[in-house]
């Protein structure tokens, strides 16, 4: 009996509505694929992992962009199916949104209540700005010092930090101070809400772009340790369960959700955004926009990316201290032993 439409090679019953790494498949089957692929890198915080009953705190950073929101999704599917079958579950998750903007904050919080209305089971802390990094992380003023940036009398965190970046000479040099800003937020978040790890977001594509762009900007040898599923060099486990699904399987996800999902979807400026002209670009906007755009064609490669860069001997963090402002170990190249290579290198563009 010839038929026009292709059955789905998974459950062979329903016919197939997309095609995923050459298999045709159905909707409900592809949903269950990308869980599958997220679940497997959560298996150290299932039940039988758990000693005594100590359930881990876990914190997932929401962006309110595709990864998070389908990381999200399927880690609250979770959590409702333990609490189905077991009336417990294996962790808990505590939200935390950081605003794109200093002056968002209040829009920040409508976008998280109507993102709790979707997924009530979870703890959400209140909106966090880049700024509050100098509230709750109490050596982060005295790591920029050592890029000569000294806050000033009187001067409020949020003039201190527009001061920081504009101190960055170059689009390169502001978009790594803000990453590191940020990861250091995020941390001292997590450690203050008692958390054991941090749940981050991050595509196959997106690690792929972070693991070139570290290579370029001189922080090659932080990658393995900053792209492991594990114990992190900040004291907390890091894990990267979207670390098998590429950018675009996640658009294809969420647009499969219901419509509560996928109205919880925060529009990013970064995706409007065509560079003007490429000295204002970062090597990080130019790499994902890259990879983004190119990347797609070549899906093997990005994975492999990821895959060599993860499987690199990660560097032990036991010999001596770390670099005071991004914690990785300091090797040959740093002239001071308290930065790395990669932040000596950034100091050289940051001038008061
Ligand atoms: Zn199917
Ligand atoms: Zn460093």
């Amino acid at each position: 009996m010839p038929t026009s439409t292709t059955l789905c090679v998974d459950c062979h019953s329903n016919p197939s509505s997309l095609e995923i790494r050459k298999r045709c498949l159905c909707h409900g089957c592809f949903r269950k694929y990308v869980a599958s692929k997220i679940l497997k890198r959560m298996e150290t915080y299932r039940f039988k992992n758990q000693v005594g009953n100590a359930k881990k705190r876990l914190l997932l950073p929401v962006s309110g962009g595709v990864s998070s929101l389908v990381l999200l999704e399927v880690l609250d599917a979770q959590i409702k199916k333990q609490l189905d079958q077991q009336g417990r579950t294996a962790y808990d998750l505590v939200l935390v949104h950081v605003a794109s903007q200093e002056s968002d904050r209040d829009e920040g919080e409508k976008w998280c209540s109507s993102l709790r209305s979707c997924f009530e089971l979870h703890t959400y802390l209140p909106v966090v700005r880049l700024s509050d990094v100098f509230e709750v992380d109490g050596q982060v003023e005295a790591a920029l010092q050592l890029l000569g940036l000294t806050r000033q009398e009187s001067e409020t965190d949020g003039h201190f930090l527009v001061r920081v970046f504009t101190s960055a000479r170059s689009a390169t040099a502001r978009s790594d101070l803000r990453e590191l800003l940020l990861k250091r937020l995020i941390v001292a978040t997590a450690k203050a809400q008692n958390c054991d790890g941090v749940i981050w977001g991050h595509s196959d594509s997106s690690l792929a772009a972070k693991a070139l762009s570290e290579v370029a900007k001189g922080r090659g040898g932080s990658v393995p340790n900053e792209l492991a599923d594990g114990p992190s060099p900040w004291g907390l486990n890091f894990n990267y369960p979207l670390r098998d699904l590429f950018k675009t399987e996640l658009q294809l996800y969420l647009g499969t959700s219901a419509e509560s999902v996928r109205g919880c979807l925060l529009e990013h400026k970064e995706n409007e955004d065509t560079p003007v002209s490429l000295r204002s670009t970062s090597i990080d906007t130019l790499l994902s926009t890259y990879i983004t755009s190119q990347g797609q064609k070549y899906p093997s490669v990005m994975a492999n990316v990821v895959r060599t860069a993860s499987k690199l001997q990660a560097q032990g963090t036991a010999v001596g201290p770390g670099c005071r402002l991004c914690v990785m170990p300091i090797t040959t190249g740093s002239e001071t032993h308290e930065l790395c290579y990669g932040c000596e290198r950034m100091k050289q563009d940051i001038r008061e």
